[in-house]
Parts: structure tokens; sequence; C-alpha cells
């Protein structure tokens, strides 16, 4: 019954599903393209994954799922998420966390999609899902800014530890829905760290590059 009043579609391209099929359609789960394991050091995560490129369809279900209100996305990306890293050497941490929007953008667009995702995630592996930064201040958009340099520039200080005594000690997995350069990873990374996290990896959907 909810099948028919929800047709279920493909995450990625939006054709509708098989009764066989879950989040993604058979073409696309044979030609999306899996991001390699990441070899670049961003600073202050001791490993990253991103499970696609954010190109194509990839990069079109994700701003649907960002700016024009496809929450349940996440369910389907937190069930791909997951299976990304149990095929890797995953040791799983002791909480699941998030890069926050700022709630001026939060208000604007009524939820954050980066939550979503920890929640769906963290459900989907059976690990605590905490809400440990709140942004401080309103940034630029960092998709608005090329620079390596101005992007770390545009969120340092931008995040701060909610409550210093969920996070000390812990082994952290930080989950955002995109990765560019990864300055606002590292930024967040840093800023747990500093308040008593004992280590950070990171975890998005998609990375512009491929390194
Ligand atoms: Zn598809």
């Amino acid at each position: 019954m909810l099948s028919f009043l929800f047709p279920r579609k493909c995450v990625l391209c939006r054709s509708l599903l098989t009764s066989k099929e879950t989040e993604l359609c058979h073409n696309c789960r044979c030609t999306v393209k899996s991001h390699p394991k990441a070899k670049r050091m961003i600073p202050f995560v001791a490993q990253w994954t991103a499970m696609w490129y954010y190109k194509g369809n990839v990069r079109k279900s994700i701003q649907r799922f960002k700016f024009y209100n496809c929450r349940s996305n996440a369910v389907a990306y937190g069930r791909l998420l997951a299976l990304k890293l149990l095929e890797q050497d995953f040791q799983a941490p002791d909480m699941i966390t998030w890069v926050p929007i700022s709630s001026r953008r939060r208000f604007a667009r009524g939820y954050d999609q980066s939550q979503l995702l920890a929640d769906a995630l963290g459900k989907e592996l059976g690990i605590a899902v905490v809400s440990t930064l709140k942004k401080i201040r309103h940034t630029k958009p960092q998709s608005g800014i090329a620079d390596a340099a101005q992007r770390r520039a545009n969120v340092l200080g931008a995040y701060k530890v909610k409550n210093p005594q969920a996070v000390a000690g812990k082994r952290i997995l930080l989950v955002d829905d995109v990765i560019t350069t990864g300055a606002t990873a590292s930024e967040c990374a840093k800023t747990l760290l500093a308040g008593g996290a004992a280590q950070i990896h990171f975890v998005a959907i998609a990375a512009t590059s491929n390194d």
C-alpha cells in the first residue's frame, strides 16, 4: 500500500524501482562510479571515505536532498554508505556526529541534511548519533569559493563543541554530504580534537575530486 502511494524511486536517476531493487535501479547500481579509497591526507582527520563522485546524477541527487526537500534520500544514502564502510576495514566508532549547518540556514531549509544522513547511517550501523558541534557563525557557502586557502579561512573558528564531556576520549565518525578540499571536515575534526575527542574519521556521500 505504501509503495502504491509513494512509488519507490532510484535515489540517483529517479526511475521507478522494481520490487527486487532497493535504493538504486539496476542501471545506476552498475554504472555509478565508486570513489576509491582516499589517499589524500586531511589535517586532523585519521581516515576518510566518500561513496561516489560529485557529478552527474549523484550531484543532482544530493542537490535534491539539500535544496529541494528530498529528505528521504538520507535513508538510501545511509544504507549504501553503511555497506561501503563495512566493505572496508571499518572499525566501529564510539559515536557518529555530523557537520552542522548554521541555525540561520537550518531555519530557512527546515532541516539539516547532514544530521539526517548521520541518523540514517547510525541506524544502519547500530551506533549512537550525537549532536556534538554547533556552528557559531554564518559562513559563505564553500561551494562559491574556489581557492583552498580561502575555503580554510572561511570556516576557521566557525564551529564549537557543544559538550566537551560527551566527546572526551571518543573515536568519532564525522558525517557530511560532500567533501571538496576537506577544509570543513578538517576544521570540524580540529574542533572535536581540541574538545578532547581521541580520533576523527570522516565520511561523505560524494567527493568532488578523485584523491
Ligand atoms: Zn537509477
